[in-house]
């Protein structure tokens, strides 16, 4: 399969592509990606400027059927696309279809959002003056996307953006071209106007910073590296130009003496491993007080190492691979940097399986401080590291102690607890006795400090960045 890119409805190639690899068995290769250059993206960046005018005056009922197109599509092939995404992604076949749906979920949202625009109508403090508050496009926005969700994340900024009438050009991820291209090739087949969606795939140092230059692009929505993220922040401030960005964690979860054992290490399981560990809500900081500490350990200790870790599209497996090799000498890195600062490591070794792949045993890193690297730097990977804490109040100082603010969770059967961690957890979503992973679609997404910047993603809050707020006044 050539995966080739999408400018002004058309499709195409580039030279010799880049190869897509299983990361369950790398001699699948699943086809091989078109790398655009500053030609192609310049077409792209054109196309989106030509046709927003009439994507932005398009009517609420073209833009419902759209996007409910897109969504029924996706529901529908949730199978094939899911079976796609795990053998290109390496989740597990469950989670590869549930990630299909959620995204066939975000569209059937937005097609109704399409629907429900609205806009208030005020009396004015002066007499005989009427005023309108009202949404307009954006225009041209710019969306670049992580490998880790790589359907569900285009979806949640594509949908809103051509919800609310804007043109997109959309970059993911280099490791994750074929899920782009399935979306893409859907998009192309919705009834959307040519040009008001276009596909880039190539390489982000290249691509990404001449799509945040282009004047002819008015906004950037990218979720990634905060490394990169930041970079993207300068270069979009110095231009005054609109950006969101949602980047990584390093997300606590807070175990208390009175919690549910047997909830609190599934909340935990569940939020530190699934999806491999690759999500930036993951649970990496297991804050645990002294009354439960031991209990916990040996309890999640054992579930983790039953999980069964293996090629995502077997059946039965629960943990898939780390993407690739890169991602996976880092996650090891960290065991050893772990080790090197006084952390006991359970698991973590690498795995051989029948396939050539990039297979890693969980990991549990316990005995450490809140100051160790393990604690401090995002690891992507499945690993978690447990803190032992002696009571709720040391438990919030730790799990505030970061630069991070994405996702906070505690386990407690204590209303007063759960209440007060609410309130004072620093964090844009918070969780009880719930995992720090795994949200809805239909309201808000995003974190705090080193997290987030800009507006919410997801629900109604998406409009605040995709539409730019009009105040008219109307005199007699
Ligand atoms: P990354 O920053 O390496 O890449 C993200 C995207 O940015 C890719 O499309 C890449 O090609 C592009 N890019 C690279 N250099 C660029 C540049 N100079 N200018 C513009 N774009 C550039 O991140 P990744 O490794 O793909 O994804 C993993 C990271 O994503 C993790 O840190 C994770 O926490 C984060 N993440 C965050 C969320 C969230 O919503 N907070 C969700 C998923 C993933």
């Amino acid at each position: 399969m050539d995966y080739r890119n999408l400018i002004a409805g058309g499709w195409v190639a580039t030279g010799a592509g880049t190869p897509n690899v299983n990361p369950s068995d790398i001699s699948d290769i699943l086809g091989h990606a078109a790398q655009a250059g500053a030609t192609q993206l310049d077409g792209a960046i054109a196309a989106a400027h030509d046709a927003a005018p009439g994507w932005a005056v398009s009517t609420p009922q073209q833009r419902f059927d759209v996007l409910d197109f897109i969504g029924s599509e996706l529901l529908a092939r949730r199978d094939e696309l899911g079976h796609l995404l795990a053998r290109e992604e390496g989740k597990t076949l469950p989670e590869g279809i549930g990630e299909v749906a959620r995204a066939g979920q975000i569209f059937k949202f937005f097609a109704g959002e399409a629907l429900r625009q609205a806009g208030d109508i005020l009396p004015s403090v002066r007499p005989g003056v009427g005023v309108e508050v009202t949404r307009s496009p954006v225009g041209v926005v710019g969306l670049i996307t992580p490998w880790n969700f790589p359907i569900a994340i285009p979806a949640w900024k594509v949908a809103p953006a051509l919800a609310h009438g804007n043109a997109v050009v959309l970059k993911p991820a280099e490791l994750v071209p074929g899920c782009a291209h399935a979306l893409a090739e859907i998009i192309s087949r919705s009834g959307l106007p040519a040009g008001v969606f276009n596909l880039m795939l190539g390489r982000g140092s290249q691509l990404g910073p001449q799509l945040i230059a282009d004047p002819r692009v008015n906004a950037i929505s990218f979720t990634g590296s905060e490394p990169t993220g930041r970079g993207i922040a300068a270069e979009c401030g110095a231009r005054l130009k609109k950006v969101q960005l949602e980047m990584g964690g390093k997300n606590p979860m807070v175990v208390l003496d009175d919690a549910d054992l047997d909830v609190a290490v599934e909340v935990c399981l569940n939020g530190a491993f699934f999806s491999t560990g690759q999500r930036c809500t993951a649970s990496s900081r297991l804050i645990v007080t002294e009354g439960i500490h031991d209990r916990f350990v040996a309890a999640l200790t054992k579930r983790m190492r039953a999980l069964s870790v293996g090629h995502a599209l077997e059946a039965g497996m629960q943990v898939g691979p780390v993407v690739d090799a890169h991602q996976l000498d880092q996650n090891q890195d960290y065991l050893r940097i772990a080790r090197a600062e006084g952390g006991e490591v359970i698991g973590g070794e690498r795995l051989a399986r029948a396939t050539e792949g990039f297979f890693m045993a969980p990991a549990l890193v316990t005995d450490t401080t809140n100051d160790m690297r393990i604690n401090r730097e995002e690891v992507f990977g499945p690993v978690a590291s447990v803190i032992r804490v002696a009571d709720y109040d040391e438990a919030l100082a730790v799990a505030n102690d970061t630069e991070f603010g994405l996702s906070a969770g505690i386990c407690t059967q204590s209303l007063k607890h759960a209440t007060h961690f609410k309130a004072n957890a620093q964090a844009g979503m918070v969780m009880v006795n719930l995992p720090t992973a795994g949200v809805d679609y239909h309201v808000p997404f995003g974190g705090t400090k080193g997290s987030s910047y800009g507006p919410r993603e997801q629900g109604r809050h998406a409009a605040e960045f995709y539409t730019t707020v009009k105040t008219a006044y109307t005199g007699a």
